[in-house]
């Protein structure tokens, strides 16, 4: 027809153990895959042979084969070719030496393996964690995925911190399915922004994962994946070494870097496991700007759902007088002035009650399920987001963008640094 001479219709042959990889970057461009023979994969996940997958703006997507096949490309991408060079034997061996410690784990009724994934930026950490995670479910276990990524992570929203209960393989185009995160609230989209917080919620939800691994044994056994931020240096290298203690990590898999790799086999005890990989020549380094936007997508997504999921937000006032709204951290007093006992860096992890002002629009709000009002609201999980859409100061009301009608699960309300323009 007309529409299939416009369109570009392309062909690749691939040969074992190769990739097709491709980037779309034009905004409103849309690109089909169909696998036509043999057997692929996207990041760990199976492709349907004759199926069709969409890819939009911003899709950065890794065809693998390991047995050799046959696809077809629709549309117009911005850069495509074919390389023969992988790490994919790499990745794969290292799920098989997990598997084998999940064995062990099943035999004597202990806890699996937990993994973490370290690298600094653009290593393909997150990729990395999906492919371990979909070979892990393909072979029937429940792994848990913990994604401490605060600016580019896949749960939630950004800001947040959280795991996820991996039960089928990742969607191709749209991720894991996010059913029943467990999300903690940091509101900043770096950790450096508050690292004394960022601490406190990492101990929190690392201990709220070693209590739900022990209630459900299959996911006991099959363990859990870490990804991890690229913030490696000073500080952020204290993070990952509390992050592997509070974890109990067995495993940390260094993605490209011989220094850090070198760094944690000197400070990391010898019953845990440190590898060093190399990264995929795939990777795409990612601008600050692409970042931005990829965190303006996220949120959007949060709301408003994909094109293939569309989701229908609910929108509505409420009167100040209904909510307490909160943030965490106060300002930092003299140390002259402290308090007996208090440390400086204490005021970092001190909820602060606000009054609603102008200064909330556009902003996120994580919503509690704490029911206490004190520094307890901090180490509990959130229900979820609404997003600050207006504030009337004369009629005391503020509007709120929310995936639930109202009423709000709870009137405890934490701002986020992260703001949202809703353009709907
Ligand atoms: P961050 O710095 O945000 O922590 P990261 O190290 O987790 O990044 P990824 O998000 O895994 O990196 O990868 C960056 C981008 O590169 C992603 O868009 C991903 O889809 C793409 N990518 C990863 N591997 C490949 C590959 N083999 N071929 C093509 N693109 C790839």
């Amino acid at each position: 027809t007309t529409e299939d001479k416009k369109t570009l219709v392309q062909e690749f042959k691939l040969d074992p153990d190769s990739e097709l990889r491709f980037e779309i970057e034009s905004k409103n461009e849309k690109v089909y895959l169909v696998l036509k023979s043999g057997l692929a994969e996207v990041f760990g996940t199976e492709l349907v042979k004759g199926k069709s997958y969409e890819f939009t703006s911003g899709a950065k997507v890794a065809v693998f084969t390991w047995q050799g096949c046959t696809l077809e490309l629709k549309g117009k991408t911005d850069v495509h070719y074919v390389a023969k060079e992988t790490p994919m034997i790499m990745y794969s061996n290292c799920h098989a030496a997990l598997e084998l410690m999940r064995i062990s784990a099943e035999k004597d009724n202990v806890k699996g393996p937990v993994t973490m994934v370290v690298g600094p930026c653009d290593v393909g950490k997150s990729t990395l964690c999906r492919i371990l995670l979909n070979y892990a479910v393909r072979m029937g276990r429940r792994p848990l995925f913990v994604d401490l990524d605060l600016g580019q992570g896949q749960i939630s929203v950004p800001g947040t911190i959280g795991a996820l209960l991996v039960e089928r393989p990742a969607s191709i185009d749209e991720g894991f399915s996010q059913e029943a995160p467990l999300v903690y609230h940091f509101g900043h989209k770096a950790p450096a922004a508050n690292a004394a917080l960022f601490s406190m919620i990492i101990s929190q939800l690392a201990t709220t994962v070693k209590e739900r691994i022990e209630v459900n044994k299959k996911t006991k056994m099959s363990g859990v994946i870490i990804n991890t931020c690229g913030w490696i240096k000073g500080l952020g290298y204290k993070h990952l070494l509390h992050t592997a203690t509070a974890f109990e990590v067995d495993v940390i898999l260094v993605l490209d870097q011989e220094r850090l790799y070198n760094e944690l086999v000197r400070d990391i005890p010898n019953f845990v496991k440190v590898v060093l990989l190399p990264k995929s020549g795939g990777v795409v380094e990612r601008s600050k700007s692409a970042r931005s936007e990829a965190r303006d997508q996220r949120i959007r997504e949060y709301f408003y759902g994909t094109l293939k999921n569309s989701l229908y937000p609910h929108s509505f006032d409420i009167k100040w007088s209904e909510i307490r709204v909160y943030k965490i951290g106060a300002p930092a007093l003299p140390d002259s002035c402290l308090p007996l006992g208090m440390k400086a860096e204490d005021h970092l992890t001190k909820l602060v009650q606000l009054t609603p002002n102008a200064g909330l629009l556009h902003h996120l709000f994580a919503v509690s399920f704490s029911e206490k009002d004190d520094d307890e609201i901090i180490n509990s999980h959130v229900a979820g987001f609404v997003c600050v859409t207006n504030v009337d100061t004369e009629r005391q009301l503020i509007t709120l963008l929310s995936p639930q009608p109202k009423p709000l699960p709870n009137n405890v309300l934490i701002l986020s640094e992260l703001q949202f323009m809703d353009s709907h």
